[in-house]
């Protein structure tokens, strides 16, 4: 495997101009999915950062960690950033946003567990190489609004996961200002939004079906498979 050959792009598959950046992310932004794993409504957005390094494209198949225990599946709405923000101001977000996708939280749920218990950070669980799929972007031109979004994973046919973006306990906006507030977004960088319900083991030769909708359009659909 060649190393850091991933490049953003859109769904025509062009390159989008744009170096590839940090994956900033919330845990806990779902309250169904907040209550799947037995966790508590966190007082504020609960981030954590995956670097470039865990960032591929998720229509080549996925390489799952071995002998680490279960991979999870998340899947999030990802934003694309394309103007530094640092404290932003909600104003600034319309020209700071590229546009949007679909990304998975890989997590060795396991893993993830025995850290947590321990007190310790996250990263081996969830900033893996790899650990961070992402698919086409949409500009944001082609989205009204963000907080009406729906997106879908389907595991061997069968819908595993079903996310609305207006579910989101922090939405979109307050989400990237609150980050902007301890980690300056640069261009190329990307935030993830959280996940629903319906996190679960990926397997061998799993194939998965990643959809984005806006209302009753559909945006794109990917199919893909886990090696
Ligand atoms: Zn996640």
């Amino acid at each position: 495997m060649s190393l850091m050959t991933y490049q953003h792009h859109d769904v025509n598959g062009h390159a989008i101009a744009l170096p590839v950046g940090k994956v900033v992310c919330v845990g806990r932004n779902y309250l169904q999915h907040i209550q799947e794993l037995k966790n508590s409504v966190p007082e504020q957005p609960l981030l954590f950062i995956k670097p470039s390094t865990g960032v591929v494209r998720v229509d080549e198949a996925i390489n799952l960690p071995t002998g680490q225990g279960e991979c999870h599946n998340e899947i999030e709405l990802a934003v694309l950033i394309k103007q530094p923000l640092k404290n932003a101001k909600h104003a600034e977000l319309t020209h700071a946003i590229w546009g949007y996708g679909l990304a998975l939280d890989l997590t060795l749920r396991q893993l993830q567990d025995s850290l947590k218990r321990q007190g310790y950070p996250w990263e081996r669980a969830k900033a893996f190489d790899g650990s961070c799929p992402v698919s086409a972007f949409v500009p944001k031109s082609d989205v009204q609004d963000h907080q009406a979004l729906s997106f879908q994973l389907a595991v061997n046919s069968e819908l595993r996961q079903q996310g609305y973006t207006k579910d989101m306990l922090t939405t979109i906006d307050e989400l990237i200002v609150h980050i902007s507030q301890t980690f300056t977004l640069l261009p190329g960088d990307i935030v993830l939004t959280g996940t629903p319900r319906g996190v679960a083991a990926l397997q061998h030769d799993d194939q998965l079906t990643l959809s984005l909708h806006n209302g009753q359009n559909t945006l794109f659909i990917i199919h893909t498979k886990v090696n």
